[in-house]
């Protein structure tokens, strides 16, 4: 819901008068592959329609090559398109990669482009000293989303948008319905700049957490979830039965182990009742993704994890097995 506010700002920025008047220019936009399914979603929604879309190719850890990305821009403005707004993900949804914000945000300043950060996943990271960086160049973007039901844990739903002109919020949200509003200020009235207008409660829940356990309790939950990554991810690198896909600075682990099937296994292991684990696929390799995003969770739990695992394969030969492959 924050991508698609993002997007219709972008949208009206270009287009002012498309609000009133509905779409007329040939808006396009840009993501990266590896990026969240809602922006194919969104840019039908906006009107700017799905065969506007540039899926802009990522390197070998799932970030967007920003070469691509300007290649892509100029081939567009000479076909008489407009670039209109580039989508960055701070986490992408398999390997948990961010994007080179800083590298893109140069291209979008040059351009004159919308740059909205989808930090749904791991955004949050911004609470954390020691993982912030990995958000470098996010306060050169037009605007910024993170989900606190994601990384920080609260109940869904509770996902933030930042912007760094809350003008853009009232030019596209608000629609003068006066009868609604009967309050002085405007500071408070999320009906004028969300689509929402129940959206106000949905921000206690991050309040709740924040007055609770402070910064600090933040800044801890976060550096949690990537001292267990660490921890999986030694796991890994340390047993030679494993195979491991995925990279340092991400809560997603994503493996195999012994050669055998990941969806065979994924799914064995929820019938049988052991675990639930789920997989993806990045490239030509499917693989189990392990996500250590439960702050409550201790070492043992993934050692556990992995015991269960190894376990459950030795008592189940019947398991599909995969060619082995060397990355
Ligand atoms: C989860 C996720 C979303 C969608 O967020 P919801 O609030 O669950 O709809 C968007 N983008 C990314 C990168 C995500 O991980």
């Amino acid at each position: 819901m924050s991508n698609y506010m993002a997007l219709v700002m972008a949208r009206d920025a270009k287009d002012p008068i498309c609000r009133l008047e509905g779409m007329s220019k040939p808006l396009v936009v840009y993501t990266s592959k590896e990026s969240h399914y809602s922006n194919s979603k969104n840019v039908s929604f906006t009107g700017i329609g799905r065969n506007n879309i540039r899926y802009i190719k990522a390197d070998y850890k799932g970030r967007m090559i920003p070469e691509l990305l300007e290649e892509q821009i100029i081939k567009d403005l000479n076909e008489g398109f407009i670039p209109t707004y580039v989508n960055a993900t701070a986490g992408t949804t398999v390997l948990g990669a961010f994007d080179p914000i800083d590298k893109i945000a140069d291209i979008t300043e040059k351009y004159k482009i919308w740059l909205h950060v989808d930090g749904a996943y791991c955004g949050s990271v911004i609470f954390s000293e020691k993982y912030k960086h990995l958000l470098k160049g996010v306060e050169r973007s037009n605007s910024f989303s993170y989900n606190a039901h994601k990384m920080l844990g609260t109940p869904l739903t509770c996902s933030i948008i930042l912007v760094n002109n809350k003008k853009q919020l009232y030019d596209s949200f608000s629609n003068d319905a006066d009868y609604l509003y009967q309050t002085d200020g405007d500071d408070f009235n999320l009906g004028k700049t969300s689509f929402q207008c129940g959206r106000r409660n949905d921000a206690l829940k991050f309040w709740t957490l924040w007055k609770s356990i402070g910064a600090n309790g933040l800044r801890k939950i976060v550096d949690k979830q990537f001292d267990l990554a660490n921890f999986a991810l030694d796991y890994i690198r340390n047993n030679s039965d494993y195979t491991l896909y995925s990279f340092d600075d991400s809560i997603s682990i994503c493996f195999n182990y012994k050669n055998v099937d990941p969806t065979d296994l994924c799914t064995a292991l929820y019938e049988y009742q052991i675990t639930v684990v789920g997989f993806g696929s990045f490239e030509d390799n499917t693989f189990i993704r392990l996500v250590t995003i439960n702050a409550n969770n201790n070492k043992e739990d993934i050692l556990n994890f992995f015991e269960l695992l190894e376990d459950f394969v030795e008592r189940t030969p019947s398991l599909k097995k995969i060619k082995a492959i060397s990355i």
